[in-house]
């Protein structure tokens, strides 16, 4: 144990990725542990959808905005898989129609780019949508989008190879001893590292480190199921695509006055009951990524979140991405769930252990978008860099 760094990072999710990332580039020296082969948490399971049009205004969308030129500047480095092809949010109705048109306002005020698309527009934009389904529709022509299966091992190869990260996988923290100075962390299999500060970004893991914190928290886990179609032959679907149910869902929406007298989809009870809302996007290599539901559960109760995919949540997802797009090829080649945490009334969940070990977690469904930007703010406070 003779060395000793000035950060360690439990976690090697998007959360702890970027707080390796921003202590690396203030020149501080940095560990980061995961305790999985890599990172295969929300992280990897996700639409990889970076959207600041999505958060509500102010310190979110503002963290968005800043990943999204963080993620450009890296992708002009190093190839991680990011294509600045823009966000089409499409209403499907009146009030989601009216939505669309409110949020352009806000966001022409807040100087960030967004153009209004008749119905007939969406559809030269995005082809297969279907011109019934399609009212009016926003696009955000500056918002990127990333493959996550692909962005976080490239990541973890940018950190360790340009910035002098020191990355160890199959390294599960079970234990963080502070003293006055420094914080020893110790692993299953017995290895001892030594820092200044200890970061815990253990996305939904909570048996392992500090339990009982989390227990007696107000953090839910949430659990998402995701679809990808066969490789679709001669046919682009560009950049991040949000539809109606998802207007009445995000919340940039709620920010618009017109929201709190909307009709709140009377006409899905079934999807409502299931948290389904529509998102698309497709990936470099020509499969389509389409969901998503939520199902929650506190902390404490995770595992009664169960481990099976329910194929009626799937079949609801294809019906209703059928009545939006019209696809050469529906054929399901991978159904997965992610699970994520997020506080039941903060945006975020930041927790002092002592002055040497902090948890940073529970997130939500953001942290592609704002990840990036929270990691930022930590790393300055704690370092001053
Ligand atoms: C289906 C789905 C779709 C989503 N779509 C989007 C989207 O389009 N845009 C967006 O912005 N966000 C999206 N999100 C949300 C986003 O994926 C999460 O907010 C984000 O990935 C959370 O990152 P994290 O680092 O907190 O957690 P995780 O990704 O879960 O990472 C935590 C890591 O910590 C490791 N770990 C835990 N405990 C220990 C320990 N004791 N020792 C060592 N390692 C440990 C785990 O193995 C894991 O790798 C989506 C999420 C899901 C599930």
């Amino acid at each position: 144990m003779a060395k000793k760094y000035d950060l360690i990072v439990v976690g090697a999710g998007i959360l702890g990725i970027f707080h390796a990332y921003h202590a690396a580039a203030g020149k501080l020296s940095v560990l980061l542990l995961e305790k999985d082969i890599g990172p295969q948490g929300a992280t990897v399971r996700n639409f990889g959808q970076v959207v600041p049009s999505g958060m509500p205004q102010g310190r979110w969308q503002q963290y968005g905005i800043y990943a999204t030129r963080l993620y450009k500047g890296l992708q002009e480095q190093f190839e991680l898989g990011i294509r600045q092809e823009g966000s089409t949010y499409i209403a499907s109705d009146e009030e989601e129609a009216a939505l669309l048109e409110e949020l352009h306002e806000i966001n022409r005020a807040n100087d960030y780019p967004s153009i209004l698309l008749t119905g007939r527009e969406a559809c030269r934009r995005l082809p297969g949508l279907k011109a019934g389904y399609a009212r009016s529709a926003l696009f955000f022509p500056e918002e990127v989008t990333a493959d996550s299966r692909i962005l976080a091992p490239r990541l973890l190869q940018y950190l360790t190879e340009t910035m002098g990260v020191e990355y160890h996988n199959r390294q599960t923290v079970i234990e963080c001893d502070s003293s006055r100075k420094s914080v020893v962390v110790r692993t299953a299999g017995g290895r001892l590292f030594q820092a200044k500060q200890v970061v815990i970004c253990n996305g939904s893991d909570f048996q392992t480190l500090f339990p009982d914190i989390f227990y007696h928290s107000d953090i839910e886990v949430t659990k998402l199921q995701m679809l990808e179609t066969r490789p679709q032959p001669s046919y682009t679907l560009p950049g991040n695509v949000l539809t109606g149910l998802t207007i009445r869902r995000y919340e940039s929406f709620k920010e618009c006055p017109s929201y709190s007298t909307m009709s709140h989809d009377a006409a899905y009870p079934r999807l409502r009951e299931l948290g389904i809302h529509l998102l698309f996007k497709q990936t470099a290599e020509g499969t389509i990524y389409l969901g998503d539901s939520h199902e929650y559960q506190d902390a404490a109760n995770a595992g009664l979140l169960g481990y099976e995919i329910n194929d009626e949540i799937n079949q609801l997802m294809l019906r209703e991405a059928g009545r939006i797009f019209d696809f050469p090829i529906w054929a399901v080649r991978r159904a997965w769930f992610g699970i994520y945490a997020q506080h039941k009334s903060e945006s975020l969940f930041q927790y002092s252990v002592d002055d040497n070990i902090h948890i940073v977690t529970a997130i939500g469904g953001k942290g592609m978008t704002g990840g990036a930007g929270v990691a930022k703010d930590n790393i300055r406070t704690l370092f001053n860099c």
